[in-house]
């Protein structure tokens, strides 16, 4: 072993012995699993000994500029030589107003208040009570409504609220006890239909069993919570065109206000800044956060129409005040890095450039759409998933043990791609700085990778 590689050991050593890491089995865990990464440039990561590897995933979907984009990285240095740390508690600060307002601009229409935490299951937590106070107090809430419908297969978090209106019995299940119920619908999971329907035949029954669910609990229901167009954990779900807007009709029809989750799709991942905009929608709440200071560092938002704002107005002693707020909300360096994540989508016509990319990317899938073991490729703009199947005709799972979709990553990594798996469906994300070369090159090691676990 060389001096290098002898450092490189103790590292690992060291963070294995010292770090419990997320979402994953510790006994099962080894050095040889762990790549440790010492920088990072565009669409490309670099290990400790020099090797470059395409971040096929934005780093966790969230770094939709790519790695060291220049004007966050000046823009979080100019703040550190300013202020790294204030609050919104009775003081403000430049950064957190430009990135207000700055969001505002590129948000549905009709949503024009924004509340800042600093993650995705805090900017849910904060929608969920929002939502909650809101139908207690407003004038045009009702006290009764006091709980929420949400998705199977939803993802919202690993906050106990979040995990309360998420669908994903692997890791929500074991907390049970610890949850509060709320009504569950069907989420449109098209390849393994609940209700066995199939295109073109399809009835939507899984938005008739929605609207009876709305009919029947709409007097004692607050919210319910979507992520619009593709649910992202529970396996890359992405939903028939028409789906959501009928979600946000039916919320109307039926007094229930409607909060959708972007912390995946937002920020052009589906092909237009948010998802709900594909549509049309303008929902009542909407939970922001990753790509929000291009991945740089943690800040989320939940962001409400005026009539939800309003409804927390009042009297200090009607005790209508919003009570939430956390040590590092609005933090001026995160909400510096955000102000120039934004200007960028402007400056560069960000949005206005993936149309090309997208079809190149849907190109690029289509060999390994042919594979023996590729149930399904669902594709939403830079969001795919690939379904790995034991059998494609009987659309038969792998066994959980034989971790199909975690040896197919590590083959990625031998070729120079990191990735990471959601069971065995294999995510592709890239940041939307991917070069049309850089595509071909992630979809090429992604059908070989596939290929040396399953064969063709
Ligand atoms: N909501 C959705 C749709 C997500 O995909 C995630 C994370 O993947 C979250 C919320 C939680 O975000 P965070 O991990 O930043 O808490």
């Amino acid at each position: 072993m060389n001096g290098q590689e002898e450092k490189k050991r103790q590292l690992i050593d060291d963070g294995l012995r010292s770090i419990w890491f997320p979402f994953t089995q510790m006994r099962e865990f080894s050095p040889e699993d762990v790549l440790v990464i010492a920088e990072g440039k565009g669409t490309l990561l670099r290990d400790v000994d020099g090797r470059d590897y395409i971040d096929g995933v934005s780093s966790l979907w969230t770094n939709v500029h790519g790695h060291r984009k220049e004007q966050i990285d000046r823009a979080v240095k100019e703040q550190v030589d300013r202020l790294s740390h204030s609050t919104l508690l009775g003081l403000v600060h430049e950064p957190a107003i430009e990135c207000a307002k700055k969001l505002l601009e590129v948000v549905p229409k009709g949503l024009t208040r924004v509340f800042y935490s600093e993650s995705g299951s805090t900017a849910v937590e904060i929608a969920l009570k929002m939502a909650f106070q809101y139908q207690k107090q407003a004038a045009g809430g009702n006290p009764d409504k006091t709980r929420f419908i949400s998705f199977t297969n939803a993802y919202h978090g690993d906050t106990l609220g979040a995990v309360s209106v998420g669908g994903i019995d692997l890791f929500h299940a074991v907390y049970h006890e610890l949850l509060f119920p709320t009504v569950k619908a069907e989420s449109p999971y098209c390849y393994r239909c609940p209700f066995g329907a199939s295109q073109p035949s399809c009835q939507f029954d899984c938005l008739k069993q929605l609207e009876n669910l709305l009919a029947t609990h709409a007097s004692e229901l607050a919210a319910l919570i979507i992520e619009p167009l593709v649910q992202g954990a529970g396996g890359i779900l992405v939903q028939p065109p028409g789906y959501l807007r009928r979600v946000r009709d039916l919320c109307t029809q039926y007094g229930v206000l409607m909060i959708a989750d972007e912390v995946a799709v937002g920020f052009g991942k589906t092909g237009t800044m948010f998802a709900c905009q594909q549509e049309g929608v303008t929902p009542d709440i909407m939970a922001v956060g990753k790509g929000l200071s291009g991945g740089y560092l943690p800040l989320a938002a939940t962001v409400a129409t005026e009539e939800i704002y309003s409804g927390f107005l009042g009297r200090f002693d009607e005790f209508k005040t919003f009570f939430h707020g956390h040590t590092y909300t609005g933090n001026p360096l995160a909400c510096a890095a955000a102000v120039a994540s934004l200007n960028i989508f402007t400056e560069e016509r960000v949005v206005e450039g993936l149309a090309g990319k997208i079809k190149r990317f849907s190109q690029g899938l289509q060999p390994i759409a042919k594979l023996g073991h590729v149930g399904e490729i669902r594709q939403r703009g830079f969001m795919v998933g690939i379904e790995l199947v034991a059998d494609k005709k009987t659309k038969e799972l792998y066994p959980p043990g034989a971790r199909i979709g975690h040896r197919v990553i590590l083959e990625a990594r031998k070729r120079g791609l990191i990735i990471r798996p959601l069971g065995d469906v294999i995510v592709l994300m890239p940041p939307l700085c991917i070069t049309n070369e850089e595509i071909d090159r992630l979809c090429e090691i992604t059908l070989d990778s596939i290929r040396a676990v399953v064969g063709d």
